[in-house]
């Protein structure tokens, strides 16, 4: 079985968040399945130095844009036996950042009818086309009313990974006939119509033959008014299509036993090394060196998904108590500033490092004690199966798949890897919060936590074998 993964980001090339993250994973676990596994994605400025001189060029050919004709050049290479390709084309793609431009429209809607072409150009070709998220979001709408015409791509099937349903790619209704040379039907049938403009997502609902969603809780929730983006009735129209799957994270590169990036290298039961990371970072930022103060991590987007409203609105009266609390990202404004002020104000006890650094993240999974993720929703989550896999013991909103990898700590039979709340509500993440703090005074009870956290299972085996079974089902359907 042959599966092509279309993403607008891969870690280690390139990565902002979660998706990143999964598609410089989940490949690979296909491949220890059999599955051949191969990941076309945009050639950034940003893809890091240490790969972008080693990338083999393949070819180049034009694509259309609407009237327009375009030069794309394909690079490959081989990561950890997964082979990724380049979408080369520097007026798109030679820029700082990866999206948020004024024709991301045009810079995907090149992207995607590339991947169509360029499979005519390569010697293998998918059974299977995987995209995910919005930037991908016009290839099956390409293939269903274009591509499948053609013999050649007339057996290869799509599905669609949601990552995250709040980005829905929405743009005027003119990028149908500027961008892809359609007239405006897909608009009037409402097909990709989405509040009056067209959008990707809603294009690739209708369109795929199968869409994931990267949680079993997410993709139940998303059928509803509440975290549905306007979208909840058509996902229950397809829900016979939407699967549910959670992530899982990279098990080699996520690992306190090897990992490079972090002061001293660790495991579940010598938990030595775990406490002087805490100090070692404590001095690396400038704050007070105090191994029993507990240290709380968040490393995450700062916007409103992500619960900084609810962060924010505690955190006077959370710093009353004896604690650090370590702040790494970037995101609106707002919050930015918010918590470089709190930094002002508190200088013990705050650290806000207003960046994206790789490195950082992972010596602030080592080194906290708790790792907070109070979101609004979260379609899967990665930052609390990384806290897990650190001993950092995750404080979530029980929301998509913070409630599904996330088991809430009950004191009484001292089962639990994290602790959890309810209700988007300030004063329940307090609550939940001192209760953690309570819990951590009692060292032997805390030890428990941790080893219950580090030992959960989130690698990707398990998840990779459920996209294989829906792949192959998909493929029995034709
Ligand atoms: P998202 O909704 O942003 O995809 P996830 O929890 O699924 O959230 O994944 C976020 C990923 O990005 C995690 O690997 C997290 O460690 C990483 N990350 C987020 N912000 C930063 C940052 N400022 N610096 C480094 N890594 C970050």
């Amino acid at each position: 079985m042959k599966v092509l993964f279309v993403t607008s980001e891969a870690n280690p090339f390139v990565k902002t968040g979660g998706l990143g993250d999964v598609m410089g994973a989940l490949p690979q676990s296909l491949q220890n399945l059999g599955v051949d596994a191969r990941v076309v994605l945009p050639k950034h400025k940003n893809i890091k130095a240490d790969y972008v001189n080693k990338l083999e060029f393949v070819k180049w050919f034009m694509v259309p844009v609407g009237w327009r004709s375009q030069y794309c050049g394909i690079f490959k290479y081989e990561y950890k036996s997964v082979t990724y390709y380049f979408i080369d084309n520097e007026y798109y793609f030679n820029r700082d950042g990866l999206y948020g431009y004024d024709d991301d429209a045009e810079r995907f809607a090149f992207f995607d009818r590339a991947v169509l072409c360029f499979l005519k150009e390569i010697d293998w070709k998918p059974d299977i086309i995987n995209c995910n998220d919005w930037q991908t979001g016009m290839i099956p709408v390409l293939h269903k009313l274009e591509y499948s015409k053609d013999p050649f791509y007339a057996y290869i099937k799509t599905a669609f990974s949601i990552h995250n349903l709040l980005f829905k790619g929405i743009f005027s209704a003119d990028i149908l006939p500027n961008y892809f040379g359609y007239d405006y039907m897909p608009m009037a049938n409402g097909s990709v119509e989405l509040h009056g403009g067209a959008s990707f997502m809603k294009g690739a609902l209708n369109y795929s033959d199968v869409i994931t969603t990267v949680s079993n809780s997410y993709a139940e929730e998303i059928k509803t008014p509440q975290y549905g983006e306007g979208l909840d009735g058509l996902l229950r129209e397809k829900s016979f299509k939407l699967k549910g799957i959670v992530n899982g994270i990279d098990y080699e590169e996520f690992n306190p036993e090897e990992d490079n990036f972090i002061f001293k290298k660790y495991n579940y039961e010598d938990l030595n090394g775990k406490a002087q990371n805490k100090i070692l970072l404590q001095k690396e930022l400038g704050l007070p060196q105090k191994e029993n103060t507990p240290m709380i991590g968040l490393v995450s987007r700062l916007t409103n998904q992500k619960g900084c409203d609810l962060i924010i609105s505690i955190i006077d009266r959370l710093l009353q108590n004896d604690i650090q609390v370590v702040i790494l990202g970037t995101g609106d404004y707002l919050y930015e500033e918010t918590f470089k002020n709190l930094q002002y104000r508190y200088p013990d006890k705050i650290s806000a490092n207003i960046k994206f650094d790789n490195g950082l993240a992972h010596k602030i999974y080592a080194a906290s004690d708790m790792f907070l993720m109070p979101s609004l929703f979260e379609p899967c989550g990665l930052g609390q199966l990384i806290a897990l896999r650190y001993g950092s013991i995750p404080i979530v909103r029980e929301t998509g798949g913070l409630k599904d990898t996330i088991c809430p700590y009950n004191e009484y039979n001292k089962v639990g890897n994290g602790f959890g709340f309810k209700n988007y509500n300030a004063n329940e993440l307090m609550s939940i919060t001192e209760y953690a703090l309570d819990l951590y005074k009692n060292k032997e009870h805390w030890k428990g936590i941790v080893r219950q956290a580090m030992e959960s299972n989130n690698s990707w085996e398990k998840s990779a074998q459920e996209y294989n079974k829906l792949y192959e089902e998909l493929l029995a359907s034709c």
